[in-house]
């Protein structure tokens, strides 16, 4: 493994050094994508049992002039890293809620949120602060939050979720099934509502055990009074199965992929004079 062993490392070295320096460029860009108008919300619906959109989901969405479409599993992860999440977090919650302000009542808007924004303690003066500037009644906003973001800092994240929570906002468990020790946090944080993770949904039809694990998922959720969501529903099979095993509402390229937002009811568009 010696010869030609120089030959490799430089070439591993010459590898990694244009990954380090890619990211590096995507780091510097994505600080400067809001001010630069570079960020935008799609919005895909969650239907009811009967197929009636009854919320939509607030999805990020980055068109950078030098990267192209960066796929937000590539930029929230550096964004988290860099700490720019802080001020992309709180201008989509700004956008979802100003959005979904314009709505008929009966539909409400989730916006995901992420571990590090936790470590902000003023997460919940900051959401009370955009839902009293937006005029979205607090019950109408959902914050999607992954098991992730509960291992850190558990005392502290319970206490902004219980002030969130008071606020009348309400709290969903995102990529449930995937994380860890699922079933402690269930009963330890005040949730309203669980998403089955897309990995089960999708496994669904062809692997009985995926099927029996959404069937326990439901029925903690009826035990533990939470309402369960299955995402990434994709096919007509896939929602009657999700349907038959219990969940109250389903997400997925089946019912609608992100883009744009519904239009807003009783709220006149705006008159262009030219
Ligand atoms: P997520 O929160 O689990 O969002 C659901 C993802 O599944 C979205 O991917 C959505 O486009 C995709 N999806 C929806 N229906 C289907 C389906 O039927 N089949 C398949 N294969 N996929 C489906 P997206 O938009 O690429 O977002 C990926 C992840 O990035 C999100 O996963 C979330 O973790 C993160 N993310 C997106 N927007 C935000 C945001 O504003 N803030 C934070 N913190 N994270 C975000
Ligand atoms: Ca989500
Ligand atoms: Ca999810
Ligand atoms: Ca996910």
């Amino acid at each position: 493994a010696k010869s030609g062993g120089r030959g490799v490392v430089a070439f591993y070295d010459l590898q990694m050094d244009q990954t380090v320096r890619a990211r590096r460029r995507l780091e510097a860009d994505l600080r400067g994508a809001i001010a630069r108008n570079e960020l935008r919300v799609v919005y895909q619906p969650v239907v009811d049992a009967d197929g009636r959109p009854i919320s939509y989901e607030a999805l990020l969405r980055w068109r950078s002039p030098d990267h192209g479409d960066v796929p937000p599993d590539v930029f929230i992860p550096i964004a988290e890293d860099t700490g720019v999440i802080i001020a992309i977090g709180e201008w989509v919650l700004r956008e979802a809620c100003r959005t979904a302000a314009g709505w008929s009542e009966g539909l409400s808007i989730a916006v995901n949120v992420s571990t590090v924004q936790f470590r902000v303690a003023n997460l919940a003066e900051q959401v009370g602060l955009i839902l009293s500037e937006t005029g979205l009644a607090p019950a109408r906003l959902g914050l999607e939050i992954t098991e992730t973001a509960l291992m850190r800092d558990r005392d502290d994240t319970l206490e902004i979720l219980r002030r969130l929570k008071a606020m009348g906002v309400k709290i969903i468990m995102d990529d449930f099934g995937t994380g860890y020790s699922s079933l402690s946090n269930l009963q330890s944080f005040p949730f309203d509502k669980i998403k089955i993770d897309r990995s089960f949904i999708s496994a669904m039809e062809a692997d009985r055990g995926a099927k029996a694990i959404v069937k326990a998922i439901v029925g903690l959720g009826r035990s533990l009074d939470l309402p369960v969501v299955a995402e990434g529903v994709e096919t007509e099979a896939q929602h009657r199965i999700a349907v038959q095993e219990g969940c109250a509402e389903a997400q997925g390229y089946y019912f609608g992929a992100p883009g744009s937002p519904p239009d807003a009811v009783g709220v006149e568009p705006p008159r262009t004079s030219d």
